[in-house]
């Protein structure tokens, strides 16, 4: 089986819309599971990678199903349906105001995990976002309600900057040198040479497939919730964003 077309994963190259604000798209059905669809392209985010699925609809010629859940499995991207679409042809939807919350998420964690690395050369070991609230591990830490005020005013800082978060393709070897310890290249198969790079401002540089802002005004507030320590030097950050 083919790989899937991820649209949104395309070169941002100043594209309108852009690929990560695509909300529609036409795709033809390639395969077909016992309540999945697989499509040859696609706009819908599979869950994973901390970040969660989109959902939205899938409609065709006299009909429409509801996409409530989205998995990936080697590259091969399942759109989970409650209806069998007819016939090959069909236009996804995605539920964009779910995507954009993603979207707004992911890319304060980014700022976050970045700027954590920076100060505090603790890395990220793991994050899961929600559309109403998120969370980052990280390691070695232990931080004080001084570092969380630190680090919230921090993000803050990025987001009123209004830096530009720019997408791009890099050779794995010169991403290498760079990344040192902030991201976990290991995880990434070694026969892929060229990283899909994604750079806020100079707040933060790392390899990433998810979906991201074209700039940190769109964020909103910061508002860091709590930390809570999950043993082994790893304190887990947990925060909102609230309204710009
Ligand atoms: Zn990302």
């Amino acid at each position: 089986m083919t790989a899937t077309r991820v649209l949104y994963m395309e070169e941002r190259k100043g594209q309108d819309p852009d690929p990560c604000y695509r909300r529609e798209f036409d795709a033809k059905v390639v395969e077909r599971g016992p309540d999945y669809v697989v499509l040859d392209q696609t706009l819908f985010y599979a869950e994973g990678g901390g970040q969660p699925d989109d959902h939205g609809i899938l409609r065709w010629t006299g009909g429409e199903a509801n996409v409530p859940r989205v998995t990936k499995e080697k590259g091969v991207v399942k759109h989970h349906v409650d209806r069998m679409p007819e016939g090959d042809d069909v236009h996804g939807v995605i539920d964009w105001e779910r995507r954009y919350k993603h979207m707004r998420m992911h890319t304060s964690q980014h700022i976050m995990s970045g700027l954590v690395f920076r100060i505090y050369a603790a890395r990220t070991v793991g994050n899961q976002i929600h559309a109403d609230f998120s969370r980052v591990d990280f390691q070695p830490a232990n931080f004080t309600a001084e570092d969380l005020r630190r680090i919230e005013g921090e993000c803050n800082r990025v987001v009123d900057a209004a830096m530009d978060v720019r997408i791009f393709e890099e050779d794995r070897v010169a991403v290498q040198n760079r990344v040192e310890d902030r991201a976990l290249l290991d995880l990434i198969p070694q026969s892929i040479r060229r990283l899909r790079i994604i750079e806020v401002g100079s707040a933060d540089y790392c390899p990433c497939g998810g979906t991201h802002l074209k700039n940190t005004k769109e964020i909103g507030r910061v508002n860091i919730l709590e930390k809570r320590s999950k043993g082994k030097e790893t304190d887990r950050i947990s925060y909102e964003l609230l309204p710009p």
